[in-house]
């Protein structure tokens, strides 16, 4: 689905990614770990086209996407990207919220948008919010219907930032399952995060990027249990 071959990203004059390569499969869950400033938002934001490479591709179903003359809007419709910081419109109700991009940006009727919506909704528990305003949800329901907002638009890819990390410990596990679900339900998903339990159960492929290159890559089962890297060593004895 997704291939990032010799991804080069500087900030003036900083390289934060140097070289990096990284193949996502049909149906594959990748998690990105890495120490604070390893590149893994830059990453993620590369592939959504929010920032500009200075040197490599990205190829998304065998199309580079990094192409300049590429439309970022075209390429985002079918990329759904959440963050740390849930990022709902104050202003609109969570059914506004979840519809506001299928109705804007894919030309859908009303009707058709939020009986899809309330179905997402309904299957992660939040059928009876669809009304409320963001400021009356707690952490773990404003994440939740982030994620059914990306989801609304059918994306081919899910892109997520640290997406537990400004939640309150209890509010964690809401998050984590539904991402789960959406594994069992076959998306292909990268997430950046700092929480190697989730990585290692729902990950088929994890990936240690150190100083924005990917420094080891394998199965869950290998990269924690025997990493080769005396890098992803030294991060993991540091973090567990
Ligand atoms: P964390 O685990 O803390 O989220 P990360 O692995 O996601 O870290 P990035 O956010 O990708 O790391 O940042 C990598 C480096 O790039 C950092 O040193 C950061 O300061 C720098 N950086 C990121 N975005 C910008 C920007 N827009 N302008 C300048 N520097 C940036
Ligand atoms: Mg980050």
């Amino acid at each position: 689905v997704l291939t990032c071959q010799g991804v080069r990203k500087e900030f003036g004059g900083r390289v934060v990614l140097d070289g990096l390569d990284l193949t996502v499969d049909e149906h594959q869950v990748v998690a990105l770990i890495g120490a604070s400033g390893s590149g893994k938002s830059t990453l993620l934001r590369c592939v959504n086209l929010l920032e500009e490479l200075d040197d490599g591709t990205i190829t998304l179903d065998g199309e580079e996407i990094s192409d300049p003359r590429v439309d970022p809007d075209r390429v985002r419709r079918r990329i759904g990207m959440v963050f740390q910081s849930y990022n709902l419109f104050p202003h609109l109700s969570v059914l506004e919220n979840v519809t506001l991009a299928p109705r804007r940006v894919h030309r859908r009727a009303r009707a058709d948008a939020e009986a899809q919506a309330r179905e997402l909704l309904a299957r992660v528990g939040l059928a009876d919010r669809a009304d409320a305003y963001p400021d009356r949800l707690s952490g773990g329901q404003q994440q939740r219907v982030a994620i059914v907002r990306a989801l609304a638009n059918s994306p081919r890819l899910m892109l997520l930032d640290e997406v537990t990390s400004a939640l309150d410990p209890e509010l964690v596990g809401e998050v984590l399952a539904m991402i789960r679900d959406l594994k069992a339900d076959g998306m292909t998903m990268v997430l950046a995060t700092h929480e190697m339990g989730f990585a290692r159960e729902v990950a088929d492929q994890v990936c240690f990027l150190d100083a924005g290159r990917v420094v080891e890559a394998g199965p869950p089962a290998r990269v924690f249990g025997e990493p080769t890297q005396p890098r992803t060593r030294q991060f993991l004895r540091r973090i567990i």
